[in-house]
């Protein structure tokens, strides 16, 4: 265990070597795509929009070194930000994010189109001819903190009923995405409510724990079986005959509680996805201005860990 004020929570899931993987088959390094020769939605998974969130790259070594292959359509397996992944160190862990920006903020065709550069874009350019051709999406992500997983579904009904067929994580975001750029997830026709193309983001808990790997397997192979786009008893016994699901709990994000002071303190410990039932029940006091839950059953969707001026103290949502 590596535990350090760079990573106070450990880092005990590191990279994999993904470099067998570079030269893949498409012209695109580290895009590999498998025809079955039959008709069918050609799905992708994608790891490593952000550099740091290894799980995705441990998933798709998963599906490479079991030979998955398609029985109807095709299916992408793709690294997205290799660049910042290769600058992973394990001392500054959270670093390797992203070389230069965002790749997740980028997925807008007059970004894509325009004339800035950055090692992201660049590599966005290169990539998104793989991401055109593409049905449906699962984006594999995690987060800086230990926290549950969950899916974000956009705020399309294709999202959400892509998020129900996959029946877990437990949790369900409805969110528009991000006012400085467009998610992958958000990109073209993902966000079109006309077109059929359905994509998923998960997030697959702490980035640096082991599970975090487990459940990104586990996502792809819910993803893969909801299409019906390989064997079957490959899915079986990798994912058990466990009860699917437990309810999921769908959470329409009404927005953030902003930090404006210096002086913000929270009123208590708020778990993720707690639901506060109690209208009006004080959040916080932002240098004494009482900021309060908006509506019942208010569920707190990431609250942070320490309050820091200019930052989302929480996120609220309605369950819908
Ligand atoms: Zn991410």
């Amino acid at each position: 265990m590596n535990t350090s004020a760079a990573a106070p929570y450990g880092v005990h899931l590191l990279p994999c070597d993904i470099t067998p993987f570079k030269a893949g088959n498409t012209g695109i390094d580290y895009v590999t795509t498998y025809d079955s020769g039959v008709a069918g939605p050609h799905l992708m998974i994608n790891a490593l929009t952000h550099g740091n969130e290894v799980c995705g790259a441990h998933a798709l070594k998963f599906l490479f070194e079991h030979d998955v292959r398609p029985i109807r359509g095709k299916l992408t397996l793709s690294f997205a930000n290799v660049a910042a992944y290769e600058s992973f160190d394990a001392a500054y862990p959270y670093a390797s994010r992203f070389v230069d920006e965002d790749f997740n903020r980028l997925w807008n065709e007059e970004t894509l189109d325009g004339e800035r550069d950055s090692v992201e874009l660049t590599r966005a350019r290169a990539f998104r001819p793989a991401v055109d051709v593409i049905d449906h999406l699962l984006d594999i992500h995690s987060v800086e903190l230990p926290q549950p997983t969950m899916l974000m579904s956009g705020i399309t009904a294709k999202g959400r009923a892509l998020a129900d067929a996959m029946g877990k994580p437990k949790h369900v975001i409805i969110d528009p995405g991000h006012a400085a750029g467009k998610r992958l997830r958000d990109y073209a026709a993902f966000d079109d409510p006309a077109a059929a193309n359905q994509s998923v983001l998960v997030e697959c808990g702490y980035h640096f724990y082991k599970e975090a790997a487990d459940i990104a397997i586990e996502t792809s192979l819910r993803f893969l079986r909801h299409y019906d786009a390989i064997d079957p008893a490959f899915i079986a016994e990798h994912l058990g005959d466990t009860p699917d699901d437990e309810p999921q709990l769908f959470i329409d994000v009404t927005g953030p509680v902003t930090i404006e002071t210096d002086n913000f303190v929270f009123a208590r410990t708020f778990e993720a996805f707690e639901v506060v039932a109690e209208e009006g029940t004080l959040i916080g006091t932002d240098d004494g201005t009482e900021r309060r839950t908006p509506y019942p059953d208010c569920v707190m969707v990431m609250p942070a860990r320490e309050a820091v001026k200019g930052k989302t103290a929480v996120r609220l949502g309605r369950i819908v």
